[in-house]
């Protein structure tokens, strides 16, 4: 049994505030959010980090930016806009080791992030 939580939320062995899904990817609410809009994108497919990607990911890592932006038509958010964050390993931040794509939204965002 994986010990991956995103892994288990795809699985629906722990709960998540579901927003999409699809055959590739599904999305939810961070737990902590850090914007009035603020959730996660992962692949079905469990890869710990974009280190870990091979080449038959690319296509699938192009469904995150598909799913960003329907989900962003889907809040009304995207003529305002949205950040899109992926962190790879702990230096960058990655906290979950299953690749993720943070979309933020709905308050000001700086430059360079934190
Ligand atoms: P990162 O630091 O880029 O790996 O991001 C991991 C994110 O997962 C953080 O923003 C956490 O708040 C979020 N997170 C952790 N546990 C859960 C959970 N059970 N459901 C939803 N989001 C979570």
């Amino acid at each position: 049994m994986s010990d991956c939580l995103f892994c288990k939320i795809r699985d629906g062995e722990i709960p998540a505030d579901l927003v999409y899904e699809d055959e590739h990817v599904l999305a939810f609410n961070d737990v902590g959010p850090q914007a009035p809009v603020h959730l996660l994108i992962i692949p079905r497919k469990h890869i710990s980090t974009v280190n870990d990607m091979v080449e038959d990911d690319v296509l699938l890592m192009g469904h995150l930016f598909a799913a960003a932006k329907e989900i962003a038509a889907q809040k009304g958010i995207s003529e305002d806009g949205y950040r899109m964050v992926v962190n790879c390993n702990a230096g960058a931040g990655q906290s979950v080791f299953h690749i993720h794509m943070h979309l933020l939204a709905g308050r000001g965002f700086s430059w360079p992030p934190g």
